[in-house]
């Protein structure tokens, strides 16, 4: 495999509670629990697919709401991914944290934005720019999302939100009032939206939304009106090739749009969801592009430079971070 560590990077779509590291997950199991984990995970072979998203679900039940739950749970994990980050090189990573599960937990959520906080500042000194975004759970109802959103959208650290879970029963425009209030806190809105289900549920998301940045998209290619309205709209589409693959989203890695969404002038970036569980960092699924898909080092930098563009950040530093990107080389 083609050692893509020394390249700059940028991963908008990651789930703190799907990133640590499987070694760290072993070692914190041993040391809390006494529990011996295999070294590597079964989930981690290649012909692995899991066989519905609730089997996929339940590995975070097993092997990370335990770690959770211990004293310096929150800590552990949250140190653990941005040494992760740190050492793949990644200078932008939007990070989203399922709040709503930290009390279930039996931590304190300002003790985890506490965390958040220095580890965000330990990230910045390694050259790593981080950004919460709060996850809203669709499922959980309307209701809750807006109450989650009056409860964090004040929060320095918290750039945005971001709505996930059940696509099918619980299409985005439920959620905007929730939207509503978090944009008048000045906050940016994007939605997982296209991956469990069919086009309809991104074109929700963009035109009455007006979502200019959607997780996973993959089904915008069996619509060509939906991959339109991503190109004008200039919708960043954050793409996790392994992941839908790993869940039976798309009939096999070879089958992922995300050449055809690029060929067609959308904004695709390439990202590892919950790389614990899907056994690709973000480092590996560029490597694995560039293996299965035969993708070049020019398309990888051009999807990390639509990354960066759609970063919050101040555009000195976009500068900076896309002139390193370009002037690197293997
Ligand atoms: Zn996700």
């Amino acid at each position: 495999m083609i050692n893509l560590s020394s390249m700059p990077k940028a991963e908008l779509h990651l789930h703190l509670e799907g990133a640590p590291r499987w070694a760290s997950v072993r070692e914190a199991h041993q040391r809390h629990y006494g529990a011996e984990l295999p070294e590597l995970p079964p989930w981690y072979a290649p012909n692995f697919r899991f066989t519905h998203f609730g089997e996929f679900q339940s590995l975070f039940q097993r092997y990370i709401h335990p770690w959770l739950q211990t004293p310096l749970g929150y800590a552990e994990i949250i140190h653990d991914v941005v040494d992760s980050l740190v050492e793949q090189n990644i200078r932008y990573a939007e990070i989203n944290v399922a709040a709503s599960l930290v009390e279930r937990h039996g931590a304190s959520l300002e003790q985890v934005w506490e965390i958040l906080e220095t580890e965000i500042k330990r990230a910045i000194a390694q050259g790593c720019v981080i950004r919460i975004f709060v996850g809203l759970m669709r499922n959980h109802g309307v209701e809750e999302a807006i109450a989650w959103v009056r409860k964090t959208r004040l929060i320095a650290i918290v750039s945005g939100f971001d709505l996930q879970g059940d696509e099918v029963g619980w299409p985005a425009n439920k959620f905007k009032p929730a939207f509503d209030l978090a944009r008048e806190a000045g906050k940016r809105i994007k939605v997982h939206a296209g991956e469990m289900t069919g086009p309809e549920s991104i074109r929700i998301a963009v035109e009455e939304l007006e979502i200019h940045q959607i997780g996973h998209g993959t089904s915008a290619i069996h619509d060509p009106e939906v991959m339109a309205l991503l190109r004008d709209r200039q919708v960043t589409v954050e793409m996790c090739p392994t992941s839908n693959e790993r869940l039976g989203y798309i009939s096999s890695y070879s089958a992922h749009p995300i050449f055809a969404l690029d060929a067609a002038g959308i904004a695709v970036t390439v990202n590892s969801d919950d790389p614990t569980f899907f056994g690709y960092t973000l480092t590996d699924e560029l490597s694995r592009l560039i293996k299965e898909r035969q993708a070049s080092l020019v398309d990888l930098k051009r999807w990390t430079r639509n990354a960066f563009s759609q970063a919050i950040l101040d555009e000195p530093t976009r500068r900076r971070f896309i002139a390193e990107l370009e002037n690197w080389s293997l």
